[in-house]
């Protein structure tokens, strides 16, 4: 296979290698200006404060409105998307964490992938300059996954990999090469479909987009703070992240497990009850999510969402 032709890389050669490395989608796209209506749309959501605490978002917004100020010379971004759904999940009925927080920290496992795709076309692009990202620079990632047609914006906010549904961590390579074949953007594939809104228990989903003040993701594991007694009376049995909407995509139903070894469900994660969990200590927090991205909720975060928990489901 030509990897490099007249100057321009081989998109063909991009996939195969991403596929290689255990990618479950790539696409690529030439970089320029996001589109002025999804840059009005993200500001228009800042403005009505549905980011919550995450200020972060509200800064470099003229990087995030164009990759290529964050690499000169930028021709290409790549977006990856990586399996992360469980062979087995914790039995209904038992407290649960959010499916991405099962195995080793993703940010680690996606961005040694991304470095060895950039290894593997510099072997054969010796010239070739590129970016690894994966949440470590401003990249509206779920807008070029959309662009490089990775998939479509569904109504839970997130990317849905047609008939792979949601359960996908992102990434993107920036190259200072033009490709010689891009991707179109795919069709909007929701169609009439509810599940996901109808699913959230706090009513965090509308047409405008994901209300993070309302949302048991962002106050599990970003809020800092009290959980507002009325979220916390909805958590049950999420108690780090919650996977509602994402298990209520009819997408998701064709999505094969996870081939990567690193998202294996972490040693004795599956195994505690709900009185352990309650009554998990510092040392066992600490053995249990070693490597695991849940180490940045802190012992305590963990501790304040188990005590919401159980505080919410005392009799009254
Ligand atoms: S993660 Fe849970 S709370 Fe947040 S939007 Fe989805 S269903 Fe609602
Ligand atoms: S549940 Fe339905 S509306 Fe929601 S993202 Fe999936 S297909 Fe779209």
């Amino acid at each position: 296979m030509e990897a490099n032709v007249s100057g321009m890389l081989s998109a063909i050669f991009v996939k195969a290698e991403a596929r290689r490395l255990g990618f479950s989608a790539c696409g690529l796209a030439p970089a320029g200006p996001v589109d002025p209506a999804h840059v009005a749309f993200f500001r228009d959501w800042l403005a009505r404060g549905c980011q919550a605490g995450m200020a972060y978002l509200e800064r470099h917004g003229d990087l995030r409105a164009d990759p290529r100020r964050l690499m000169d010379g930028c021709r290409t971004v790549v977006s990856v998307a990586l399996n992360y759904r469980p062979a087995e999940s914790a039995p209904d009925g038992c407290l649960q964490l959010s499916w991405y927080a099962y195995g080793k920290d993703y940010h680690d496992v996606v961005r040694a992938k991304l470095q060895s795709l950039l290894s593997a076309l510099q072997a054969v692009c010796p010239a070739l300059r590129g970016r690894a990202c994966c949440d470590t620079a401003p990249v509206l990632e779920r807008y070029w996954a959309w662009r490089c047609g990775v998939g479509w914006l569904g109504r839970h906010t997130q990317v849905v990999v047609p008939r792979a549904g949601s359960a996908f961590f992102l990434g993107e390579l920036l190259l200072d090469v033009p490709a010689d074949r891009y991707d179109v953007p795919p069709r909007e594939g929701c169609g009439s479909c509810m599940r996901c809104v109808e699913s959230c228990p706090t009513h965090a989903l509308s047409g405008q987009g994901l209300d993070a003040r309302r949302c048991l993701s962002y106050l599990t594991i970003e809020h800092k703070g009290e959980i507002p007694e009325e979220a916390a009376a909805k958590m049950f049995p999420y108690f780090y992240g919650c996977d509602r909407c994402l298990r209520a995509c009819p997408h998701l139903r064709f999505a094969p497990p996870a081939a990567e070894p690193a998202f294996s469900p972490l040693p004795g994660i599956l195994a505690l009850s709900e009185e352990d969990w309650l009554r998990l200590d510092v040392e066992q927090y600490r053995q249990l999510f070693r490597g695991s991205a849940v180490k940045r909720a802190k012992y305590e975060g963990l501790k304040r969402n188990l005590e919401a928990i159980r505080k919410s489901r005392e009799p009254r």
